[in-house]
């Protein structure tokens, strides 16, 4: 680290205060971040293949006003970044596209708008298997793996709750890189099938304990993307008003 700050505009940050037309205090990307090149392609960041050419706002199947209104709130999330109070937690049942969005979000902000920014993509079902396999091998070290997620800017963890069973350890290092996200004051965008609140299934802190929820509370908005209820549309359609 340089002894002297290179940049006085930002403090080397690379984000400047400024604020909005109404007087109220903003962020923005600081000149200095242009010196340093964008990433050139979503894969060097973990996102999977299969989304990183499909994954964009425009090509986002609009089945619903509910998951329109979700598309809006995080394009507009990702047209605003870095002015942004909080991160972002996608609920909803599989394939209403919440990893599309998440993808189309980080597409938005490195690629569109170019915006130097060090982010990761997780899935995290894969991210605790790595970590389960650390912990069975005491001679592997898993701190330069964790520091990838834990000191990007960014950091998308996709399938949160998915792929239960996990040995307690395994969940407290889940917790552990939750926690370190938030003190480290990186802005988490998360994604999950599983419901904040439901009174017959599992929901979100069955799967990552109370404090998991109430972590993610702190640093996330939550945003509901329901799935159509085929049931009633399509069986009996005459039966839902
Ligand atoms: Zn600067």
């Amino acid at each position: 680290m340089p002894a002297v700050l290179s940049c006085p505009e930002c403090g080397d940050t690379g984000w400047k205060p400024t604020s909005r037309p109404d007087g109220s205090p903003a962020v923005a990307v600081c000149f200095c971040r242009d010196a340093a090149p964008a990433p050139a392609r979503l894969e060097d960041i973990g996102v999977p293949p299969y989304f990183c050419e499909r994954a964009r706002f425009d090509y986002f199947f609009k089945v619903s006003p509910a998951l329109e209104r979700a598309r809006q709130t995080v394009f507009k999330w990702a047209d605003a970044y870095p002015d942004v109070k909080s991160g972002l937690l996608l609920t909803g049942p599989a394939g209403v596209g919440k990893t599309h969005l998440a993808v189309s979000l980080l597409r938005h902000i490195l690629l569109e708008r170019r915006i130097s920014v060090a982010a990761r993509f997780e899935y995290v079902p894969r991210l605790l298997r790595e970590v389960q396999r650390v912990w069975n091998d005491p001679l592997l070290i898993d701190e330069r793996r964790l520091a990838e997620v834990t000191r990007a800017e960014i950091v998308v963890l996709d399938q949160l709750g998915a792929d239960t069973g996990w040995d307690k350890r395994v969940q407290e290092r889940l917790l552990y890189i939750l926690n370190r996200c938030i003190l480290g004051e990186c802005v988490l965008i998360c994604t999950t099938t599983f419901p904040l609140q439901a009174a017959e299934q599992s929901t979100l802190a069955d799967q990552i304990t109370v404090r998991g929820v109430s972590l993610l509370h702190e640093a996330c908005r939550a945003v509901p993307m329901p799935g159509e209820d085929y049931r009633d549309k399509v069986i009996n359609p005459g039966l839902s008003v």
